[in-house]
């Protein structure tokens, strides 16, 4: 591991590969700190947990901050140079967010996007553990059958209520990864909570020293801080060569109230579960073969506060982004968004490696996403407004 210059902004300068653009990290944060961070986005309640900041400034072994009691916070403050990066790649700050958008061709109201498709995975033993339709799993198997990436990261899950973020290298990994997009997983920091969302972004914490290329799949917040870190050249994020976004309207969180709660909504027992799916309603499929739908709207009670402050459903910023809604039980919708998202995508489909819904509906999915898009927006705006800030400085 490179040894940390005098000088250092803690930055990863020092780590192969990686040259940050000091210049673009003092024009867009001028002298804002973790400091800051911590006024204007922990202690206001709009961090989404995503954990970036973390693995950053651990990633150059500087250990200034940690999760102190399920929050970033300072461990060693006196190690913080100050330098910025932590709040300039954060997901609930403007920083950076012109830049983004331009890269990106953002346009209201789900971001730019090449093509639109709904896909299904022709292989049997994907088809049988996935999410919808296996793209994910049998999208990562290409790029890494095609040696685009070494590895993916994606999660796991490692039994009942628990799932953990990994770093898949072969297909036995990723089969093992599929289907677990909403397995709940008891918080890292606090095993009293279980909550569906991963903190996936830990796993890159040191990783940006070695040569390996990887596929990143994410929630909105996760891909748009990878996003954020590789505008500014910063390491672990050069190792991340494809994004694979999720659409995300919510993650849930569980006390034992809300697991209380969403028993009396399924009248029956968490471990009765099989599978917990979302498209515009939560779908729950119990282990006796019953399929329960919920709208989304009555489950606020469960809702991740963290992700109330959130305005992005379907992931603008990742290469190609993905969701069950629009398409047929048992297919993924697609949306390429990047060259790289549509050329790969368009390869792994000649390739062989799925098969096209070709009932699939272009324009009723598109309606479907945007109308999604604009629900998730809405209410995020207003929860800007309930924690007093004002919102269109994030519009
Ligand atoms: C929290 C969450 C909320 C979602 N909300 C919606 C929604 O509102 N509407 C909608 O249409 N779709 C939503 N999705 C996406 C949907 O559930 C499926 O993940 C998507 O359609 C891909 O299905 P698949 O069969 O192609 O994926 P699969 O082949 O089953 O693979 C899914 C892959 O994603 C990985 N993964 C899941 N979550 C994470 C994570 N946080 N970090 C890293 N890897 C992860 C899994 O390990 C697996 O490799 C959500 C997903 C998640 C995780």
């Amino acid at each position: 591991m490179a040894s940390r210059c005098p000088t250092c902004v803690a930055c990863g300068g020092c780590a192969p590969k990686s040259k940050p653009d000091l210049e673009k990290i003092r024009e867009e944060v001028g002298i804002k700190s973790f400091y800051n961070l911590k006024e204007e986005v922990i202690e206001k309640n709009l961090c989404s947990m995503c954990r970036g900041c973390v693995t950053f400034c651990s990633a150059s072994t500087l250990e200034a901050i940690a999760i102190l009691k399920g929050k970033p916070d300072y461990i060693n403050e006196k190690n913080c140079l100050s330098c910025g990066i932590c709040y300039a790649i954060c997901p609930r700050t403007s920083s950076l967010e012109n830049s983004l958008r331009e890269r990106y061709n953002y346009s209201l109201p789900i971001g730019s996007y090449k093509s639109i498709y709904s896909l299904r995975s022709k292989d049997l033993q994907i088809q049988e553990v996935a999410t919808d339709g296996g793209f994910v799993t049998g999208f990562l198997k290409y790029l890494m059958d095609e040696k685009i990436i070494d590895g993916a990261l994606i999660s796991r899950r490692e039994g009942l209520m628990n799932n953990q973020p990994m770093l898949a290298m072969s297909f036995k990994y990723l089969l093992k990864g599929a289907g677990s997009s909403l397995a709940v997983s008891s918080s890292l920091e606090d095993l009293n909570i279980y909550t569906t969302y991963i903190p996936s972004l830990l796993m890159l914490k040191g990783l940006g020293e070695f040569p390996t290329r990887i596929a990143v799949v994410g929630t909105p917040c996760q891909i748009t801080t990878i996003r954020k870190m590789q505008l500014l050249k910063i390491v672990p994020s050069n190792i991340v060569n494809f994004t694979v976004g999720l659409f995300c309207y919510e993650n849930f969180h569980f006390t034992e109230d809300g697991r209380k709660f969403l028993e009396e909504k399924i009248n029956a027992r968490m471990s009765d579960i099989e599978k917990i799916n979302v498209k515009e309603s939560m779908i729950v499929k119990l282990s006796n073969g019953k399929r329960i739908e919920i709208d989304l709207d009555e489950l606020h009670r469960i809702v991740r506060p963290e992700c109330l402050p959130c305005l992005d459903f379907a992931n603008w910023a990742s290469d190609v982004s993905v969701g069950g809604l629009g398409s047929q039980d048992g297919y993924t919708t697609v949306l390429a968004r990047t060259n790289q998202g549509k050329s790969f995508v368009d390869r792994s489909i000649e390739r062989g490696y799925f098969e096209e819904d070709h009932m699939f509906d272009k324009n009723e999915a598109l309606e479907k996403i945007k109308s999604m898009e604009i629900k998730k927006r809405t209410r995020g705006l207003k929860r800007l407004e309930e924690l007093g800030l004002d919102s269109k400085e994030f519009e």
